[in-house]
């Protein structure tokens, strides 16, 4: 600084310098002096400035170190592991504790979303992709779903994922997701507890009578909401009950009854397919609700049933016990229009349950018109024996309803009978003729007050009386068509007086697989026809 200003001096005094040619020292030297000081305030001025941004970003350095750390300890404390999903290249950022959660490092993990998908439970995965697909397309609603992810050694985890759009491109579609998953498996397997214990029954672990109704009800509400005609709905219910179970207890205690409970039931649970619901309904009674399944269906599962419970063996201290049940199927297609109820639903495989039993127990029982829940019928309510086109039309449904089960051969498929006659007598042709429609309505009467309410009658076109029985082979229906024979003989042989000899025949084919399958209901009917033309006066044939 001195040397500039001695400078400055040595210049102003100066011989040859001229005051109009030199600028004034004093101004030069204030110039001088301003911009020092200018200078110096400047860098004040800027290194304030810098101090001040140095402490700003300090300070929020401090503060991004914090949240950081807060979240950390947030994360850490509640266990959540983070994790961050680029949807464009799907790289994924997570964090060691989401990969702790499962057992695995960090670095076990690849970063791609794949690596997720690979852990997800396989029933999960459609329903989670479809939230997650939602969540990116409408940012605006929230993305949670439990679901299990598999650990390291194998077993699995539920977890709850939570998860929003962070960043969005320029066209609105979101191209950044962040989350958190949870542990949530502890809570998941007390609610799984609770809920089965709330559910199910003690004794013998399957639903119990309040789940199997919930369920029911649900089902019907959707049903009717959904305003379809009640043959269009698949849906149906089984009552099974052990028979003379009492004994079981009687004989070999209480201990053994509940043995078979446990056994049979879990013969039950064992045949079924995994969404139809078994209940206990109470006792020795259990309940099926078939769920999407026509009676067909449901009756070909209960064949399937009643051969595996035959099967079984239930042996209980070194004793063999033989385990029979009968069961009554109702389904929605048996009602004309939709019941009020689901109790409709129940009392009619109830009444088809006691049926079963009525009929000798170790059956089960699908058919009986619905009417048939009011015992007096009016005049017009009475069964009717069924004209020919309306008895092709039964016989084609049975027979149809056969051909669909799974397990045709060597189940009892039914059988259809047929009883004829001839009237010999030297009367006139039109007193002859009064003959035999008289026989013929008294061979109607017999046959309604011989046959089982589920048992079908009409006639063909020759005024044969036709008999569908459809749990009947055909041994047994040739019994039955017997009985019918044995009421009507005398009434007939008094009504047409001694002059007239009345002879009747009877035939009944077993309707097996075979027959069933190649011949529809009008061949049968003509087979049947043949064959008691055939027959000399009142032999049995049965086939
Ligand atoms: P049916 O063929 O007519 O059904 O006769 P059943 O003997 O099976 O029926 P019944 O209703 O006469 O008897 C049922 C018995 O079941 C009476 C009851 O003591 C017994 N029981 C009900 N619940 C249990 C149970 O939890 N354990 C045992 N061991 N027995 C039970
Ligand atoms: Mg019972
Ligand atoms: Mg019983």
């Amino acid at each position: 600084m001195n040397g500039v200003f001695h400078s400055f001096k040595a210049l102003a005094a100066s011989p040859d310098s001229t005051a109009a040619s030199l600028p004034d020292c004093t101004v030069v030297w204030f110039a001088l002096m301003g911009t020092a000081i200018l200078g110096l305030v400047s860098t004040w001025f800027f290194r304030r400035r810098y101090v001040h941004a140095t402490r700003m970003l300090q300070e929020q350095e401090d503060e991004v170190r914090l949240a950081k750390q807060r979240l950390e300890l947030a994360l850490e404390g509640a266990n959540l592991g983070l994790w961050d999903w680029d949807t464009i290249t799907n790289d994924l950022y997570i964090d060691e504790r989401w990969a702790a959660i499962l057992g695995y490092t960090r670095d076990e993990i690849p970063p791609h979303v794949s690596s997720w998908t690979k852990l997800l439970h396989p029933d999960d995965i459609a329903r989670v992709e479809r939230k997650l697909n939602d969540h990116l397309k409408h940012p605006e609603k929230s993305y949670f779903t439990e679901q299990r992810l598999r650990k390291k050694n194998g077993e699995w985890k539920w977890i709850l994922d939570t998860g929003r759009v962070v960043g969005v491109d320029d066209e609105g579609n979101s191209v950044r997701v962040t989350g958190v998953i949870m542990d949530i498996d502890r809570i998941k397997k007390t609610q799984f507890h609770l809920e089965k214990l709330a559910s199910s029954d003690p004794l013998t672990g399957v639903y119990n009578r309040r789940y199997f109704f919930s369920r029911l009800n649900e089902h019907f509400a959707l049903l009717k909401r959904n305003n379809r005609s009640p043959l269009a709905v698949q849906c149906s219910v089984a009552i099974l009950d052990i028979d003379f179970f009492k004994k079981i207890n009687d004989t070999m205690g209480h201990i053994a009854g509940d043995y078979v409970l446990k056994n049979f039931s879990k013969t039950l649970h064992d045949s079924m397919r995994l969404y139809d619901v078994l209940a206990r309904y109470g006792g020795e009674e259990f309940v099926i609700l078939f769920l999407d399944c026509d009676k067909t269906t449901a009756l070909s599962i209960l064949e399937r049933i009643r051969d595996k419970n035959i099967a079984t063996k239930y042996s209980f201290s070194d004793s063999s016990i033989e385990v029979r049940f009968s069961a009554g199927l109702s389904a929605f297609s048996d009602f004309e229009v939709f019941p009020d109820s689901v109790d409709e639903l129940i009392a009619l495989a109830d009444d088809r349950l006691y049926l079963a039993k009525e009929g000798g127990r170790d059956r089960i029982m699908y058919e009986s018109p619905v009417k048939e829940k009011t015992t007096t019928l009016s005049a017009d309510e009475r069964p009717q024996i069924l004209s020919y086109p309306c008895l092709l039309d039964r016989l084609e449904t049975h027979l149809d309803m056969i051909r669909r089960r799974e397990s045709a051969v060597e189940t009892n498929c039914g059988s259809l009978g047929m009883i004829g006659f001839w009237v010999e007598s030297d009367s006139p042709t039109d007193v002859r003729r009064k003959m035999r429609e008289t026989i013929q309505q008294i061979l109607r009467e017999s046959a309604l007050a011989a046959l089982q309410p589920f048992e079908i009658a009409g006639e063909d076109e020759n005024g044969n009386l036709v008999c569908i029985f459809p749990l009947s082979d055909a041994s047994t229906a040739q019994a039955e068509l017997g009985r019918i024979i044995s009421l009507s003989r005398p009434i007939a042989s008094a009504a047409c007086g001694d002059n007239a000899d009345i002879e009747f025949s009877r035939t009944s084919i077993g309707l097996d697989c075979g027959d069933v399958l190649s011949l529809n209901a009008h061949a049968i009917l003509l087979q049947a026809e043949q064959t008691l033309a055939g027959v000399p006066e009142d032999e049995d044939v049965a086939s």
